[in-house]
């Protein structure tokens, strides 16, 4: 009998799970497993909602599979040495996974292969995350993409590929193995990392239902909402996307159909929308083909950029009390919910890098183990965007001002009065610069601006002009 092992790891859902339908396809019995790796407790960017979130996935996965009377086997400790383990205790003879692509993991299973075939047992990897790879979509010249339009331009142009049908396991021929599993935790205090913040609903049911309220209503208008903090014009997908409780596949098949009955001008925001499906996979194809991004800027001229080190500027910046009360709710919402708007990431990447001139990688790590969604792949991406270190970065000199950027997006100071109750009381006018109203300022408890976006941005600008000009001088 054909026994596969299919190993669950960023793809916790039975639906349009490529591996898993290929693994159902190719065995006679499908052994379904999960290692919480040590890496996803311990480690510098463990972040305690993204691990609670994990975690909760995990069991819902759980449960459904035990609906459908397939048992999941669950290990704690090294993939590299439990997979081989599972292999022989189930008798396996092949392993199969959906692929990664952060070069930590890539590196891991590429190991891990060696160890299985010497093994005797095949590793299998599959595509699912992304519908096109780094190798897929590449230049006339055969390089990868650096400039996100023309790649999304390439990438429109192929078709869409259809969900994966819903796992269904064979009817076993032979008794399933009695495998030892271990029931994980859904407190992730119990690793020592208790999470405060209160975080969206987990599983693929609750991916699913994300999914469908967004193409009810909110992604025939995403053209003109997505940018504004207080409105919920986004999907809220990216926790999902994340731990893979949705597919790739099934999103853009309800995208389709939204589409076909959108509107002209809806059918210009769903575009909008699936431009933001791309710019993920544009990310993905950069983090793998060019993996010196996770260890510095990706123009190399600007890792010789002198950052400032203050630590106290750090410290009030992931605490929200800045003084800049976009930036500070931004942050505090971050720090409470494990999430932030996109616009407001933006934000806060460019105040971090060009008003307190701190190194991106700060915030980076920092975001990491904050979000829900915590991604090395987009968070780089946005990170070297922000500073303008990155392949399609925002050239140096486009400073995000932090008063005129709240003044827009959060016009009424909604999103502000929200996160920061202190300014409640300020009038519209005021509340995004709260230092010129001294009526209130006075009795608002809140911090002064550290530092003046007017004097920061000469230095920054003075900053990157440096390091260029010691690249033209070092080539
Ligand atoms: C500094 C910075 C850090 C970021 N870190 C992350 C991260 O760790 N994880 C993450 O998923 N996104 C990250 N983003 C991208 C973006 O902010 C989030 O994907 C988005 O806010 C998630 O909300 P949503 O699901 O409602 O997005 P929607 O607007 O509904 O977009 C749909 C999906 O498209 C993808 N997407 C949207 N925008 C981007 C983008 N700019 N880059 C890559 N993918 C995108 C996400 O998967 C998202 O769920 C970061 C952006 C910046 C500027």
């Amino acid at each position: 009998m054909n026994v596969v092992l299919h190993w669950f790891r960023r793809d916790l859902r039975i639906s349009d799970n490529t591996a898993l339908s290929e693994a159902v396809r190719q065995g006679d019995q499908v052994i379904p497993v999960f290692i919480l790796e040590d890496a996803l407790r311990t480690g510098p960017d463990v972040g305690a909602g993204r691990l609670a979130f994990l975690l909760q996935s995990v069991e819902s996965l759980r449960k459904n599979l035990a609906e459908l009377g397939c048992p999941l086997i669950i290990r704690s400790g090294r993939s590299e040495e439990l997979i081989p383990l599972l292999c022989r205790e189930t008798g396996a003879r092949a392993v199969f996974a959906n692929k990664r692509y952060e070069p930590y993991a890539q590196a891991r299973d590429r190991r891990l292969g060696e160890t299985l075939f010497r093994a005797g047992v095949e590793f299998k990897l599959f595509k699912d995350a992304v519908v096109w790879e780094e190798t897929e979509i590449l230049t006339q010249a055969g390089q990868p993409y650096t400039v996100f339009t023309p790649y999304s331009k390439a990438w429109k142009q192929r078709p869409i590929p259809a969900p994966r049908p819903q796992f269904k396991p064979a009817a076993p021929t032979r008794p399933v193995p009695a495998v030892p599993s271990e029931a994980l935790p859904l407190d992730p205090a119990v690793f020592g990392h208790p999470c405060t913040q209160s975080l969206p609903p987990a599983g693929e049911r609750a991916a699913r239902e994300t999914l469908r309220q967004f193409m009810a209503g909110p992604v025939l208008e995403y053209g003109a909402q997505r940018n504004f903090p207080g409105v919920a014009g986004t999907s809220l997908l990216s926790p999902h996307l994340r731990a893979g409780t949705i597919g790739i596949r099934t999103i853009l098949r309800e995208w389709q159909q939204a589409r076909l009955s959108a509107s002209a001008a809806q059918g210009a925001s769903c575009e909008v929308f699936l431009n933001e499906l791309i710019w993920r996979e544009f990310y993905t194809q950069v983090l793998c083909n060019f993996p010196h991004v996770t260890k510095g800027a990706f123009r190399p001229e600007y890792d010789r950029l002198k950052w400032s080190e203050n630590h106290e500027h750090f410290a009030a910046w992931c605490a929200g009390r800045t003084g800049y009360p976009i930036v500070d709710a931004a942050m505090r919402c971050l720090n409470a919910t494990g999430t932030m708007h996109n616009r407001l990431r933006m934000i806060v990447a460019m105040f971090l890098t060009k008003d307190l001139l701190i190194n991106w990688q700060w915030g980076e790590r920092y975001f990491m183990q904050q979000l829900v969604d915590g991604d090395m792949a987009a968070n780089n991406g946005g990170w070297q965007w922000s500073a303008g270190t990155g392949t399609d970065a925002a050239p140096y000199f486009r400073i995000f001002n932090p008063i005129t950027q709240a003044e827009k997006f959060d016009p009424a100071g909604r999103f502000v009065r929200q996160w920061l109750p202190e300014l409640a009381a300020f009038p519209a006018e005021s509340i995004h610069q709260p230092w010129t109203d001294p009526l209130y300022f006075a009795k608002a408890r809140y911090p002064a601006r550290m530092v003046q976006h007017d004097v920061q941005r000469d230095l920054c600008l003075a900053m990157f002009k440096a390091a260029k000009g010691a690249s033209e001088l070092n080539p």
